[in-house]
């Protein structure tokens, strides 16, 4: 929902409402530079009322039994699926992805509210009888209250539904705070919220930047925080939140290598391998950005890789033709193209030049497809997240030299090994740090049911997204010992809990 100033508005209460602040971020859409929209960068005065409505909210809500507290996600899972050309639609319009790309990121969301409606099994706990003689224990999940979730540019629709449907199935509370480059689809999937049927302040949403994330890691009615971004707000949010007693998961950068064996099939692999180094414009975690020929599967895939990127269309997201949309912003472009001319002045040698592309010349912020060759090790190209449409390509003489290359980085978020070989990905998949691997895949996202998250500087924090892990995180487990006084047990208790 916006107001006349074409201000995207608050959801609290059960409805939207305008903020107060008369600060504005302007959303603009990548593909023609138009702004389409206004984010209220919101004051803490208005985090804070939010929040203790959602405090007040948690009391009746937690009390609510599992199987009633799943029940408006059963009702969101249909109205996503009734709206979801509209949410992909609005999405292109602030993100730039292509449409398709755009149903995807909305339809991994979805799957989080469908794995999250089984909550009456996920949360159960555990018992064991006799744990000693005339005792019983039994594990209980408790919920614990607000909780908040920060969301960052690239993944509008998903990337909040990886928490709150576990969140408040759970039976806690929650306050999201979309990046405010592009609020329109969390707007939209807020409306859809509300015919759902949640209780008012269950789910609210509070619009600004990083006042509003500071004040989230300072309130001392919010738990916990599920955060996704850059590496160094991730780690800003880890040690503050954690300072201030809060659980905190913080996914963050990545920098994402694929390695490809001489016994590999080509043409197939190095498809793929374009697919996640160009899908959503290579603004994405798992991003393949450093493609790693093992010996002589380097040249084979320089020529195929050059070959197919012929057939990318650069172009507005909505245009049915178009393969890969605009990067988010002019600064995004700028930095990319400067990541380039750094790369060249580090010696690598550019094969194919996205600065080049006839779509530069458009308002929008596109940019073609780059190949940067003989990357050397520790240069910008082989190390920098560039989060754009830019590919490195090096070579190695072994799998175990391309591994050594990837564990070198600071960053661990996913990797990719090609290849018809079963025990060298055994082996590969064993050996690397990134927590999220791929085997003849080129985006390893797990699903909902399973945990999403990498390790080093891509990840800070125990507990990784959805999964079984988000139970965990979302719950306090609560530990209850049982005796009971009769006349049968008298005799059976044992000496060490008679002494206690
Ligand atoms: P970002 O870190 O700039 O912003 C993310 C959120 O943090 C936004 O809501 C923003 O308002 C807030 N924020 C920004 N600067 C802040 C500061 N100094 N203090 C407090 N809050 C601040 O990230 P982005 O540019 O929106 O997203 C792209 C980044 O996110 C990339 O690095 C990408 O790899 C990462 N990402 C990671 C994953 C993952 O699963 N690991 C998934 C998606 C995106």
């Amino acid at each position: 929902m916006t107001n006349q100033l074409n201000a995207v508005q608050n959801f609290f209460d059960g409805k939207f409402s305008d903020a107060k602040t008369k600060r504005f971020t302007p959303v603009v859409n990548p593909s023609n530079g138009e702004v389409i929209a206004n984010t209220p960068m919101c004051e803490l005065d208005e985090l804070d009322i939010v929040v203790k409505k959602a405090q007040e909210a948690y009391g009746e809500w937690s009390k609510l039994p599992v199987v009633d507290r799943v029940q408006p996600l059963y009702r969101m899972k249909e109205l996503l699926e009734k709206n979801s050309d509209e949410i992909a639609r609005l999405l292109v319009l602030e993100n730039g992805k292509t449409f398709k790309e755009a149903k995807g990121d909305l339809l991994r969301g979805l799957q989080m509210v469908e794995v999250a409606c089984g909550m009456p099994s996920l949360i159960m706990g555990e018992f064991q009888s006799d744990v000693a003689r005339g005792i019983d224990s039994h594990m209980n999940r408790r919920s614990m209250g607000v909780f908040a979730c920060i969301g960052p540019f690239n993944f509008p629709a998903m990337i909040p539904f990886w928490f709150w449907p576990f969140a408040v199935a759970c039976g806690n509370t929650m306050v999201i705070k979309p990046s405010e480059r592009v609020p329109l689809t969390q707007v939209k999937i807020f409306e859809l919220i509300q015919k759902a049927g949640f209780p008012p302040n269950v789910l609210n949403m509070v619009h600004g930047g990083k006042e509003i994330v500071n004040g989230m890691l300072e309130h001392p009615l919010i738990k916990g925080i599920s955060f996704v971004g850059s590496t160094p707000v991730a780690k800003h949010i880890y040690t503050t939140g954690a300072k201030n007693g809060k659980r905190v998961q913080a996914l963050g950068g990545a920098k994402n290598y694929m390695v490809i064996l001489p016994d590999a099939p080509i043409e197939k692999s190095v498809q793929t391998m374009i697919d996640s180094c160009l899908g959503c414009a290579g603004e994405r975690c798992l991003a393949g950005s450093v493609l790693i020929g093992v010996g002589p599967a380097y040249d084979k895939m320089k020529v195929e890789l050059l070959s197919q990127l012929k057939n990318i269309k650069v172009g507005d997201g909505l245009n049915p033709e178009t393969s890969m949309g605009p990067v988010i912003s002019a600064e995004a472009k700028e930095r990319i193209v400067a990541d380039i001319e750094q790369s060249i002045r580090e010696g690598a040698k550019v094969i194919l030049d996205g600065r080049e592309h006839p779509s530069m010349k458009s308002k929008g912020f596109f940019l073609g497809p780059t190949v940067l060759d003989q990357v050397k090790p520790g240069t910008l190209a082989a190390t920098k997240e560039i989060f754009g449409p830019v590919i490195s390509l090096m070579k190695v003489n072994s799998m175990d030299e391309a591994i050594e290359v990837i564990n070198q980085s600071n960053y661990a978020n996913t990797t990719s090994l090609f290849t018809s070989n079963g025990g060298a990905a055994r082996d590969f998949a064993n050996k690397v740090d990134p927590a999220m691997v791929g085997i003849n895949l080129g985006v390893p996202a797990p699903m909902a049911f399973f945990s999403f998250g990498g390790s080093k500087d891509s990840f800070f924090g125990d507990i990784k997204a959805h999964g079984k892990g988000s139970i965990e995180f979302f719950t306090e487990k609560v530990t209850v010992m049982t005796r009971w006084f009769h006349e049968g047990v008298k005799e059976s208790v044992s000496p060490q809990w008679d002494q206690n």
